[in-house]
């Protein structure tokens, strides 16, 4: 192929990925806090707080060029919405697809359970829409609703899809509780091992301890169940998981930021993938 013209190259999808800082993280977990201060004190299903923190994500969505829908689901009596976010583009029978939960329990803001995960997410969405990312595969993301009452949300989605749409699944990547304080390890889901390798080698080069987990408690087993492959990572339990007291002050910055950084450099080499 020489003198092939420079239009007819592949569209660059193995660039190295962005690095983001605090300062592009934490505000998303600031704005959930105000949230949950102003909607009662937390953001669980069937709450105003829950529904505030979907409206928070979407129109940051949105903005960014996201094709954004709420999936509809009851439980409890009360119907509420995961939100599912497109990134228009990529193989559409080959989708790297990423969540977290958006809802907290109902004692507390759920700040590091889980709005360090969706804003870990949040970031990464964020950031694809910034490079104007041209993937190989077809990105989508989601926040689930009800993950804490059993993984409702991301439940009554895998169970509305058609055999053929889980099909086109490659992978499903979760974050649960990225930013706890004073823990020493990054908990790993060994499953995909594509997802397993990414996560595992941005952390040993970086000389971060990591321990191999087979599951995780959390929304990657409704996937899972439908045998999908999954990934994802957890930073583990904190002194006010499920309480009053996890607020923002409950996340560490630090962490935050490299569980953010972790997530879109996975996010970015599944994708260029064919
Ligand atoms: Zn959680």
């Amino acid at each position: 192929m020489a003198g092939a013209p420079a239009a007819m190259a592949e569209p660059r999808t193995d660039v190295t990925p962005p690095v983001v800082t605090a300062d592009q993280v934490m505000p998303h977990l600031d704005a959930l806090q105000r949230i949950a201060d102003r909607d009662g004190g937390n953001r669980a299903h069937g709450t105003q707080g829950y529904r505030d923190s979907v409206a928070y994500v979407k129109a940051a969505l949105d903005k960014a060029g996201f094709r954004t829908a709420l999936h509809r689901f009851t439980y409890n009596g009360t119907t509420d919405y995961n939100l599912i976010a497109d990134w228009p583009g990529g193989d559409p029978e080959h989708i790297v697809f990423a969540g977290a939960h958006l809802d907290s329990v109902a004692a507390g803001p759920g700040i590091n359970d889980n709005g360090s995960g969706s804003a870990a997410l949040l970031t990464t969405a964020l950031e694809v829409s910034k490079a104007h990312l041209k993937p190989h595969r077809h990105l989508r993301f989601a926040w689930w609703g009800a993950e804490e009452a059993g993984t409702v949300g991301s439940s009554a989605y895998v169970r509305d899809l058609s055999a053929a749409e889980r099909h086109r699944i490659d992978v499903y990547l979760n974050v649960d509780m990225a930013g706890t304080k004073n823990n020493q390890e990054w908990l790993i889901v060994d499953d995909d091992p594509e997802a397993f390798e990414a996560f595992e080698g941005y952390f040993a080069a970086r000389k971060l301890p990591t321990a191999k987990v087979g599951t995780l408690g959390s929304d990657h087993e409704s996937f899972n169940d439908a045998s999908i492959p999954v990934g994802g990572f957890a930073k583990g339990l904190d002194d006010c998981y499920h309480a009053a007291c996890d607020r923002v002050e409950n996340v560490d910055p630090q962490t935050e930021t490299t569980s953010t950084n972790a997530f879109i450099s996975t996010v970015w080499q599944l994708a260029a993938r064919r």
